[in-house]
């Protein structure tokens, strides 16, 4: 018997969490939001190091949903930081008087489908249990952290500290001797500003990454007459685009490919001079698809950093080679690569002395003990489906979520998962998600959801879940498009790689936010072809790759 009911069970007080909440309770359904943490934020909420700031433009990265809301908060940066965006969610929670209906510092546990009762029984570290006829996952694609299994880690006398569960009250490295392991985004945005304060601060890094500088600056009066002239534009450009974001430059309308050296340096020094991810993983139609294209724009960037780090042979070890420009998560910066250039800032390539391991004074390489007094491990998250796994989640017959994806995740449009009814995954694998502006794919999946959820309760129906043949058709056109693409040419977090014993698939959607968006309006459109309704369904009968092409760069056709 459970304690409580409600129609919803919501797990997260992310981006996700406060929309669907906010939602669910405007259509009149009775929903209930858990979270681990002690207040809103979800990603916000926990990482808290140094330098954390978003790097798509806060006016984008941000609810559209609200025009009150989008018109009463003004970013003080283009790029806000953590306190910032932590502050907009936490005046959202107030504004839309959500925190009523979230339980704190509270872990769903398990989420078991009751056949009979057509409902989910959800239980949590606290002893309480929850029926429900929906669970909706808003427990974030960066949320479940990946601490590295290197031996002697726990044997360290001093502090280790992880950049995806940042102390509360901050860390003062003044004075200190620190290790930071990793050069991901997280390592790329703290280390200019833990260099600042450690006495010595050793970088390990394992894989060079393709940065580019963020040209943050704060938002004047002239900014903000601007973008409110110009803001639901912005966010219509933003929901038919590729990444879910309006691109600030305009797509070079030649390949580079078919570019001279000079037509190139041109476009991509703008586009430097502009800062910014957006602008460049869009500068040319080609770069996406074609290895030879995206080395060129990898060229460019080596050469900036061979421009911007003095010492000639930290420059190259710095520099990223075996792997196309952006096929690993592409990084923005603030004085990354000047804090090289700092007397007390040392490099060890991982790769000539790889970590042997921890000991009580330090980290010991194949070549040295590096003596630390502080370890920072910036070494990233078991992404994508970390968050969901660890919850002992159950469909029809008692199958685990866990074994269903244990040779890979199969899910029809990143939604819904075949014997797993009424349980919707916000941005799930299989889904844009990480590969676009998260506010963006969040509030698509969100509307979907909740309507689908009063579409069913209009008809009078109590289930919803898609056909097995729907998940096989949707993630073999997933495969097929990420195979176009130069994302599966590098050992990247997108596809597992960097979790050991993980299934390589290639787990967000690459078919374009605008493309996914109608594909999932078509569905529905449709009568939700693919899914079945309390059991009846019909296979989806919808073109998805014309979707794609329609609105994909030329190259794409001829990749
Ligand atoms: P990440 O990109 O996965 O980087 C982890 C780093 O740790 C990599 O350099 C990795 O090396 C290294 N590493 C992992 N295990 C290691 C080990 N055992 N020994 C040595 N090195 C090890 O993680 P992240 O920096 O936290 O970023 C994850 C994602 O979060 C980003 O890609 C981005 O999507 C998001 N994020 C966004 C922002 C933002 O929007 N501002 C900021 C931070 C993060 P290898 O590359 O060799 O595996």
């Amino acid at each position: 018997m459970a304690d409580q009911e409600f129609d919803a069970i919501i797990v997260g007080a992310g981006f996700s969490g406060l929309y669907m909440l906010h939602k669910l309770r405007a259509l009149g359904f009775s929903a209930h939001a858990i979270e681990a943490g002690h207040d809103v934020g979800g990603t916000w909420y926990w990482n808290r190091y140094p330098g954390a700031r978003c790097d798509i433009e806060s006016v984008e990265y941000s609810y559209s949903f609200d025009k009150d809301l989008e018109a009463d908060w003004d970013w003080s940066e283009r790029y806000a930081a953590q306190p910032e965006i932590l502050r907009y969610l936490q005046h959202v929670a107030e504004r839309f008087d959500l925190r009523r209906d979230i339980e704190f510092e509270t872990r769903v546990t398990a989420a078991h489908w009751q056949e009979d009762a057509h409902r989910w029984l959800v239980e949590t570290d606290r002893g309480r249990s929850y029926s429900a006829r929906f669970v909706i996952a808003a427990t974030g694609c960066l949320s479940s952290f990946n601490r590295p299994d290197i031996p002697g880690l726990d044997s360290f006398a001093g502090e280790i500290y992880a950049t995806g569960t940042w102390p509360h009250e901050g860390v003062d490295f003044t004075g200190k001797r620190v290790a930071v392991i990793g050069t991901g985004s997280s390592a790329i945005q703290s280390i200019p500003l833990i260099a600042k304060q450690a006495k010595q601060l050793t970088v390990f890094q394992r894989t060079p990454n393709y940065v580019v500088p963020a040209q943050n600056h704060a938002l004047s009066d002239e900014h903000w007459r601007d973008y409110r002239a110009g803001y639901s534009g912005l966010r219509q450009n933003a929901r038919v685009s590729q990444f879910g974001a309006a691109l600030p430059l305009p797509m070079s309308p030649k390949p580079a490919l078919e570019s001279t050296q000079d037509e190139l340096e041109e476009d991509l020094e703008k586009r430097w001079a502009y800062g910014g991810l957006p602008g460049f993983i869009g500068a040319f139609p080609d770069t996406l698809f074609e290895t030879a294209a995206a080395d060129l724009v990898g060229e460019f960037v080596r050469g900036k950093i061979r421009e911007r780090v003095k010492d000639p042979v930290v420059a190259e070890l710095l520099c990223p080679r075996d792997y196309p420009f952006a096929s690993k998560r592409l990084c923005v910066d603030i004085d990354y690569f000047e804090t090289y250039n700092r007397d007390n800032v040392r490099l060890v390539d991982l790769n000539a002395t790889p970590i042997e391991a921890v000991t009580a004074d330090g980290v010991k390489t194949s070549a040295e003990l590096v003596e630390v007094d502080a370890i920072v491990l910036a070494t990233g998250f078991d992404a994508m489906t970390g968050a969901l796994t660890r919850i002992d989640i159950r469909g029809r017959e008692g199958v685990t979520l866990k074994d269903k994806w244990a040779e890979g995740t199969k899910t029809y449009l990143g939604l819904m998962n075949r014997g797993f009814p009424n349980l919707f995954t916000i941005t799930g694998p299989g889904s844009p998600s990480v590969m676009s502006n998260m506010p963006t794919s969040i509030e698509q999946h969100v509307d979907w959801v909740s309507q689908a959820m009063v579409d069913l309760r209009d008809r009078g129906a109590s289930t919803i879940e898609p056909l097995a043949e729907s998940e096989e058709v949707w993630t073999a056109h997933n495969g097929e498009i990420a195979d176009l693409t130069v994302f599966v040419h590098a050992n990247n977090w997108y596809l597992g790689a960097n979790i050991p014993g993980k299934p390589r698939v290639f787990m967000p959607y690459l078919g374009g936010v605008g493309a996914y968006r109608n594909i999932c309006d078509e569905v529905r459109e449709s009568g939700y072809s693919g899914f079945a309704i309390d059991g009846q369904g019909r296979p989806a009968d919808i073109d998805f790759m014309d979707h794609v092409m329609r609105l994909m760069p030329q190259s794409a056709e001829a990749a």
